[in-house]
């Protein structure tokens, strides 16, 4: 049993985390300002004597005791974290800060989710950890990318100025239930609208790719690098290396959910990148971890959560 903070807890990733965490026997603080996160996705942990939620906004300081951290607090759609943009990178950079000053006092690991957007519209493909990226410093997506890229500045020189024990996970598109509808993530539009035969939007030609990770791989995952017993290995690329383009995405989407949805195409917001894969050969090495789960069970099991979640919504009207 550890005492365990899940920054962020309240969101998509961190409301499965800590699900799991609990589950496992854990004492789990989940620290959530509600920006997008939802008090629905933790519910359930509501009232178990392992679980505390605490409303709490990681650009300020917080006092606890933990013996570990995953610090998952940050917008993660391009929709929210640009709906204010100073506010996503001070989460960045001065919640990391924060729970950092957290952890050397407590002695506490700290695991900082990071992103496959620090690689930019990245010119080597597939993305492998050494490379440094193709970052736009001052486009509409810099709050997020930098603010990111600067917190694993602060992790790495926080581990060798103080001796902290840290790890950093670069995490790839990932999807899954408890996604939040309206964020405007491509998953999430595109079975929404799929389950209302509305058009399905997608920006540009839909070339453009991605790498989907279902949501329990990636949670197995960052436990795994959490307790890994080697010490800090570098920072580890996250995901699923099964490449598509939103076109074939969609397309898959409407044959699944059997939607009359139509496809249209809507103008492509800029610096959006044009291809992403990671490479996970040392998380396969180092975790002896690779996603299990494929495309369409992943699929699947999402479009049944949105699916409840309308219904549910429509029964309440
Ligand atoms: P999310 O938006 O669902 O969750 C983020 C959570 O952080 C929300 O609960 C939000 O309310 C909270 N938050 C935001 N600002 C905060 C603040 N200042 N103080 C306290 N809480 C705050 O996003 P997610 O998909 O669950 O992403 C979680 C983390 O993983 C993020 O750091 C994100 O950058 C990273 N990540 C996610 C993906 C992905 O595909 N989902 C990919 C790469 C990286
Ligand atoms: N996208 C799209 N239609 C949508 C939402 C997103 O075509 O309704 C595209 C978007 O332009 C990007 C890809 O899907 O090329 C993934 O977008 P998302 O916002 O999910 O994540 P990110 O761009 O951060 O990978």
């Amino acid at each position: 049993m550890s005492r365990i903070i899940v920054t962020g807890g309240a969101g998509f990733i961190g409301s499965n985390l800590c699900e799991r965490l609990v589950n496992d026997g854990n004492d789990v603080i989940c620290l959530d300002n509600f920006f997008t996160g939802s008090k629905d996705n933790i519910r359930h942990l509501i009232g178990n004597s392992r679980f505390e939620l605490v409303r709490h906004d990681v650009t300020k300081e917080f006092y606890a005791e933990a013996d570990q951290i995953y610090n998952l607090a940050c917008p993660a759609s391009p929709p929210s974290y640009q709906y204010n943009p100073i506010k996503t990178i001070k989460t960045s950079v001065m919640g990391t800060i924060n729970m950092l000053g957290l952890a050397k006092r407590c002695k506490a690991r700290i695991l900082q989710a990071s992103t496959s957007e620090i690689y930019g519209d990245p010119k080597i493909h597939p993305q492998t950890e050494d490379y440094w990226g193709n970052v736009n410093p001052i486009g509409i997506r810099s709050c997020y990318d930098e603010g990111k890229r600067c917190a694993e500045t602060l992790m790495m020189d926080y581990h060798r100025q103080n001796n902290v024990d840290i790890r950093i996970v670069r995490i790839f598109n990932t999807y899954g239930p408890k996604m939040d509808k309206n964020d405007g993530r491509v998953v999430s539009n595109f079975i929404v609208q799929a389950l209302q035969n509305q058009d399905i939007t997608i920006y540009g030609d839909g070339s453009q790719t991605r790498s989907f990770c279902y949501i329990d791989d990636l949670v197995e995952a960052l436990i795994r690098m959490q307790n890994n017993k080697e010490g800090f290995i570098g920072p580890v690329n996250l995901g699923n290396p099964s490449e598509r383009s939103i076109l074939e995405f969609a397309e898959r989407i409407i044959k699944l959910t059997n939607s009359n949805s139509k496809i249209i195409h809507k103008p492509l917001p800029s610096d959006d990148p044009t291809r992403r894969r990671p490479n996970i050969s040392l998380a396969k090495e180092k975790l002896k971890w690779e996603p299990k789960i494929d495309i369409d069970e992943g699929l699947k099991r999402t479009i049944e959560y949105f699916d409840n979640l309308l219904k549910n919504e429509n029964n309440k009207e």
